[in-house]
Formats: C-alpha cells, sequence, structure tokens
C-alpha cells in the first residue's frame, strides 16, 4: 500500500505540472472509485471546467484545491495509481476507472486494479460551521496540517503528520504516553499519526532500535527522541529515493517510474536474511494481521 513516501513522491510531481490546468472532463468508468458520491456524474459536475490551484498532501491523502474553494481527495487504497498521458491516443493500461481531460493539454488517469482507493470531492464547510479537529493533530505547533483539515472536513479526524505538521519530540511524547497500546499499533492508527503503514513502520522502529511490540507508554525520554528522529529521517529519505516500489505493489510515479527505496530496507521483507548491523537473521512475526519484520538483537 503506497504510504507517506509513496503519496508525496506523487504530490510533487503532480505540483510541477498540474497547477493552473483546468479540468475539462472527468470520465469515470468504475463508479466505486467515487463511491462518496451519489453519482459519477455529480463527482463529474463538481471538477469540470475548474482548474487546479495547488497540490497537496496530508497522511496518505492526495487534496488538490481547485479554483472555487472545493478540493479534489485522492487516496490510493491498496494499488491505486495516478499515471499522466499526452492524449487520448495513449493507450490505456487495464483497471483505469477515471480519466481526467485536462486543458490546455494532457490527460490524468486513475488506475487501481484492487479498487480500495477512491476520489471525491470535498465542498467548504459552511460558514459557521464547526470541524472537528482530531485531538492529536491539535498538538502540532505549526504546518500546513491545520489549514487543510479545516478546508477539508473529511481530513479533520487524521492525526499528526510526521512531515506535514510540526511535531517536536515532545509532542511524540504526549500522544505516546498517554496510550498503553503496542507501539506498532500506535504509530499505523492514521487517527493517531497519519502516513506510516506497514513498511515504513517497521523500518523507523528498527532505526530506533525498538520493539514493535512495547507498550507506547513505556519509552524513556531517549527512546522517544530516538523514534522521533528516525521518523522524519527514515520518511525523509524514503521520499529523496522516490519511495518503495515492491514486486507485488507495483508502485509507480505519475511518470511511469517505480521508487528504488526497497533496496535500502533495512527488515521489511528480509525474513531470514543477516541484520545489516549485527548479522542475526531478521524475524518475521505476524502483528494484527500484518506481516512485522525486527532484529531480535538490535531492537528491544
Ligand atoms: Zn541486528
Amino acid at each position: 500500500m503506497p504510504e507517506l513516501p509513496e503519496v508525496e513522491t506523487v504530490r510533487a510531481s503532480l505540483a510541477r505540472d498540474m497547477v493552473g490546468k483546468k479540468v475539462k472532463s472527468a470520465a469515470v468508468t468504475n463508479g466505486r472509485v467515487v463511491r462518496r458520491h451519489k453519482s459519477a456524474k455529480e463527482f463529474r459536475a463538481l471538477l469540470e471546467g475548474h482548474a487546479m490551484k495547488s497540490v497537496q498532501r496530508l497522511g496518505k491523502n492526495l487534496v488538490i484545491a481547485l479554483d472555487n474553494g472545493s478540493h479534489l481527495v485522492i487516496h490510493l487504497g491498496m494499488s491505486g495509481q495516478l499515471l499522466r498521458a499526452k492524449g487520448s491516443k495513449d493507450p490505456k493500461p487495464k483497471h483505469t476507472h477515471v480519466v481526467f481531460t485536462l486543458s490546455p493539454a494532457g490527460e490524468l488517469r486513475y488506475v487501481d486494479p484492487r479498487t480500495f482507493g477512491e476520489l471525491y470531492v470535498s465542498t467548504p464547510p459552511a460558514e459557521g460551521d464547526v470541524v472537528e479537529i482530531s485531538k492529536f493533530a491539535r498538538l502540532s505547533i505549526g504546518g500546513d496540517g491545520m489549514a487543510l483539515r479545516r478546508a477539508v472536513p473529511e481530513l479533520a479526524h487524521l492525526g499528526l503528520d510526521p512531515l506535514e505538521d510540526q511535531i517536536g519530540w515532545d509532542r511524540l511524547a504526549a500522544v505516546l504516553r498517554s496510550r498503553t497500546t503496542p507501539l506498532k499499533a500506535v504509530l499505523t492508527d492514521q487517527d493517531i499519526i497519519c502516513g506510516i503503514g506497514n513498511i515504513y513502520c517497521d523500518e523507523i522502529l528498527f532505526a530506533a532500535g525498538l520493539r514493535f511490540d512495547r507498550p507506547a507508554d513505556s519509552l524513556s525520554t531517549i527512546e522517544i527522541r530516538r523514534l522521533h528522529r528516525s521518523t522524519i529521517e527514515i520518511l525523509s529519505d524514503a521520499i529523496k529515493h522516490g519511495g518503495s516500489t515492491l514486486d507485488d505493489e507495483q508502485f509507480v510515479d505519475p511518470d511511469g517510474k517505480p521508487g528504488d527505496y526497497q533496496d535500502l530496507h533495512q527488515v521489511y521483507n528480509r525474513e531470514g536474511l543477516p541484520c545489516f548491523e549485527c548479522r542475526t537473521p531478521i524475524v518475521r512475526e505476524v502483528f494484527r494481521q500484518r506481516a512485522t519484520f525486527y532484529c531480535p538483537k538490535c531492537q528491544s
């Protein structure tokens, strides 16, 4: 599943050439991907004729601001891809569910073999509407996350975004000390901290030298500072490498280019292989139905 670094890779790519372009038409061939709307027609009507003003990200969501104050929100789900094309003559990949025809030129296509992803248009909250922001997000001390949550109420439930919200280690400490659940459950709960999924959680915990099943409130101050630093470093590094492209997920950027951060994974998908730090074989364990990888010696 695309996580924060992959979604950020897509965002940065779209931000380079989508801003200022107009959505001439939005053709939906699989209504399931616009399931929040009454009909595909409603989705189209909210988009067509509007220009894109900016491309932002919150957690695993892409947020494209339109010139009328609405936002197009895209969540790639398990296998969603956004691919640009020169025009309608470019061959369409299998599982293309939405085609945006852009003005002055080009297309943006939403492709999703498993169809867990979704697209919707969020209209601005009415005057006087109170947007209930998540209590974790309210710990943020800066960044663009707050404004995005206020503009797109559908995203107000999201927890802290490690890059988009400014969070010092002390804010992370406040979050962790309020939870008794295992560390991995806290780090991957989108309503507490958003953007981290299975892959980056395992990589972050390895970098921080922490086991996934440590109760969140059991960390010392030094361990919390290490976890805070590892979170920012691993996510930033993965963005520099265009994210991770695994054999079974086929993540690619809008130009069809895969990421290469998978070559730098320390534990994820490395069951039985020697730890790069201590040569101990990496262990795979199932935690809440998901595979978890860790070094039994380096992580405690
Ligand atoms: Zn090790």
